[in-house]
This record gives structure tokens, C-alpha cells and sequence, in this order.
């Protein structure tokens, strides 16, 4: 019975320990298992960061301004964004792992990567003008490396610098070329005064003197007026006020206000009969245009010459043409002469301007939607002309209405 009561106790003691251990092993179970769920959910979390800072990432270099490149420590690219891609004309994903200099065709680039990938300098930058383009490049090259020091590969970043290197000399090339011309008047007056100082007794030649002073001011009050008027439009601060306008009234309007300076060089302007045709513009700048056109047909036609203002209806917009048979204008200098103070033969007789008129008549026409060009036979004459875009006639269009 004893043996019994021990076989019973000892039973008893080990269905309790065994329970109690189950017990335990579930709990540590349970508790592993919330573990793995945390462990899993944390997992989530991070994979949702990295995602985000892989868009992050991809939004800053794909869409950067700058051309980027991410080269092998084998000096082999291994990515370029869009705007590289755009540089260079690459095709994404078909010009990747090749050389970089096979890619930018500059061996001052690839000078450049070499530096910096044989880690003679971590970084180091250069002003590059990549062979058969316009471009000015800015580009600056960093070596990356593992806190170890061991090398990952390279950046290579390039700004395009073109347009703010263009911007720069144009200004330099307006300083230099307004200041030549304001020189050359001063330098005249100047003279003039001095001699006028040493005292001279013809008062016939001292009115001269006084009367060529005269003109030199005034050529450089047109200058400051052009200049003005060219840095006016350009910058947009004049106000258009674009409505149909009758190009025969218009033709007339202008003609009428050169008609003295034909009659003293003796040289015949006529308006051509054309179709009754409305233009879209400011009628007071368009006034000016022609004008301008005119003065300078006049100024380059010789006595018995002839100028003449004309329009046509061209592939659905108005050709504006101011012909003439003066001196006329070489090949090679007739895609020049709307540039800013560009002249043919400076030393030319009646070259008297600024060279700003037609730069001035280029805006103004293209600020209106239109176009300038010009047509010249040296010897035979010009026929410089803008477009402009047709409109009705405002009795159609009331009509229409
Ligand atoms: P400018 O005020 O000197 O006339 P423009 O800009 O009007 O300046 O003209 C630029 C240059 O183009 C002139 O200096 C002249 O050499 C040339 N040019 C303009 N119009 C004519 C024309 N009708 N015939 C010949 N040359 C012309």
C-alpha cells in the first residue's frame, strides 16, 4: 500500500512539474511569437523608409538639372540621369556599363575621372567645352569611399553653364560696343571745342564748327534713345496694344512721314497696290517698323532710285516688304545685320546710324508674333521684310459677331 501511495505522490509531482514546464514553454512560445509579429511589423517599416528614401533619392538625381554619372572604380558608368542622358543623347539602360569617355567624348573629362578614381585628389573640378558642341560644362568629380577608405566609385556632375556664359559675353560685347560709339562723338566734340578754345576768327567756320557739334550731340541722343528703346522691349516694358490694322492706311501713314527725305536724295517712294489686308498689331509700333525699314532704304539708295512698301498673304500670315535698289548687302553679312550695332562697312557713305535700328525692328516684330528677314543683291538692291499675323477686317468681324 506504502509502495503505492509513493507511486501515486511521485506521479502527482511529475504531472505537476511537466505542467508547469509546458506553462513555461508556451509563454517563452507566445512571447517568441509577438517577437517575430514586432520583429515583422519593423521589417514592414523599414522596407517603407528605404522605399521612401529611394524615391527621395531617385526624384533628386533623375530629375536633377545637373548631368550626374555614378562610375565603377573601373572608371565604367554605372548610371546617369535624365538630364545626362539629355546632354549626351543617351539611351538609358543601352549605355550603361561603357566607358565613360565613350559616353562624353572629352578626354578632359575622363582626365578629370582618373584623378580622381586613382584617389590622387578626392575631388576636383574643370571647366570643359565637349568637343563638336556649343556647350560650356562645369563639372566636378568626387570619389566614394567606404569609411574603410575602400573605393565604391566615383560622381561626375556637370552644369551646363551655355546660357550664363552667353549672357556674359553678350554683356561684355554691349559694354564694349556702347562705349565705342559714344567715343566716337565725344571725340569729335571734343576736338571741335578745343579748336573753338584757341579762338577762331572766320565766324563762318566757327558757326561750322558749332553746327557740326550740334550733330554730334544729336547722334548721341539717338544713340541713348535707341539703346533705351532696344533695353524697353527687351526687357518687356513696353505696352502692346495689338487690334487689326489696315496695312494699305499703314503703308501710306509711314510713307507719308519719310516722303521729305526721299524728295532731298531724289529718290521715288511708292505704297504698291496690294489686296486690302488686316494685320494683328500694335498699329504705332508697327508705324515704327516701317519707318525704320524705309529710312534706312532711303539711306542706302542713290538719287533716282527707287523704294517701295509692299504686302502679301504668305502661308496664312502678311508678309510686309520694304524693297529698294540701292547698294545692297552681301551673302555672308545679311544674317547679321539685325544683331546689335552690327554694321556693313562701318566706313561706308550714310552709315551714319547706331546700328540698333534693325535689332530694334527684329524685336518689336517678333515681340507682335512675327518674323524679320532680309533678301539682298550687292548692287541691285534689298528687300527686307516682317511678318505678321492676319486678322480680320473688323466690319467681318463685327459681322461674324
Ligand atoms: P543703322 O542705324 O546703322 O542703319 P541698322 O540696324 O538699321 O543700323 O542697320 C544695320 C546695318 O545694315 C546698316 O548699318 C547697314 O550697313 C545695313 N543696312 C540696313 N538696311 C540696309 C539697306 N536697305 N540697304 C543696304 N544696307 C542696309
Amino acid at each position: 500500500m506504502t509502495w503505492w501511495w509513493i507511486v501515486a505522490g511521485v506521479a502527482v509531482a511529475l504531472w505537476l512539474l511537466t505542467s508547469f514546464r509546458l506553462g513555461q514553454l508556451r509563454r517563452k512560445h507566445w512571447r517568441l511569437e509577438l517577437d517575430s509579429r514586432l520583429a515583422g511589423a519593423r521589417v514592414d517599416q523599414l522596407q517603407t523608409e528605404l522605399d521612401a528614401l529611394g524615391a527621395i533619392n531617385r526624384a533628386f538625381v533623375e530629375e536633377a538639372p545637373a548631368a550626374m554619372f555614378l562610375v565603377t572604380p573601373q572608371g565604367r558608368v554605372r548610371y546617369f540621369n535624365s538630364a545626362a542622358a539629355s546632354l549626351f543623347q543617351l539611351v538609358p539602360g543601352l549605355d550603361e556599363d561603357k566607358g565613360l569617355v565613350e559616353l562624353v567624348r572629352d578626354h578632359d573629362l575622363d582626365r578629370l575621372m582618373g584623378r580622381v578614381l586613382a584617389a590622387a585628389t578626392p575631388a576636383d573640378s574643370i571647366e570643359v567645352q565637349p568637343p563638336g558642341t556649343n556647350l560650356v560644362l562645369q563639372a566636378a568629380a568626387r570619389s566614394i569611399r567606404t569609411a574603410r577608405g575602400e573605393l565604391l566609385g566615383a560622381t561626375l556632375l556637370l552644369e551646363d553653364l551655355t546660357g550664363r556664359r552667353r549672357m556674359e559675353t553678350a554683356r561684355r560685347d554691349l559694354v564694349a560696343n556702347v562705349s565705342h560709339e559714344l567715343r566716337t562723338p565725344l571725340a569729335g566734340m571734343k576736338a571741335l571745342v578745343e579748336t573753338l578754345e584757341l579762338g577762331v576768327d572766320d565766324p563762318e567756320l566757327a558757326a561750322s564748327f558749332l553746327g557740326k557739334m550740334h550733330g554730334e550731340i544729336d547722334r548721341l541722343a539717338l544713340l541713348v534713345h535707341d539703346l533705351l528703346e532696344l533695353s524697353r522691349i527687351e526687357s518687356g516694358g513696353i505696352k502692346l496694344e495689338c487690334q487689326p490694322v489696315d496695312l494699305a492706311g499703314l503703308a501710306v501713314a509711314a510713307s507719308e512721314r519719310v516722303q521729305n527725305e526721299a524728295d532731298a536724295g531724289g529718290i521715288e517712294l511708292a505704297v504698291e497696290d496690294g489686296e486690302p489686308l488686316w494685320v494683328l498689331a500694335d498699329a504705332h509700333r508697327c508705324e515704327q517698323i516701317l519707318v525704320n525699314l524705309l529710312q534706312n532704304a532711303l539711306k542706302f539708295t542713290a538719287a533716282c532710285g527707287r523704294v517701295a512698301v509692299s504686302w502679301a498673304l504668305e502661308g496664312g500670315e502678311v508678309t510686309v516688304h520694304v524693297r529698294d535698289t540701292g547698294i545692297g548687302i552681301a551673302p555672308e553679312e545679311q544674317p547679321r545685320v539685325f544683331e546689335r550695332f552690327y554694321k556693313v562697312d562701318k566706313g561706308r557713305a550714310g552709315n551714319t546710324g547706331t546700328g540698333l535700328g534693325l535689332a530694334i525692328v527684329k524685336h518689336l516684330a517678333t515681340t507682335m508674333g512675327g518674323r524679320v528677314g532680309v533678301d539682298s543683291v550687292p548692287g541691285k538692291g534689298s528687300d527686307f521684310f516682317f511678318t505678321l499675323p492676319l486678322a480680320l477686317a473688323p466690319e467681318r468681324t463685327a459681322a461674324a459677331a
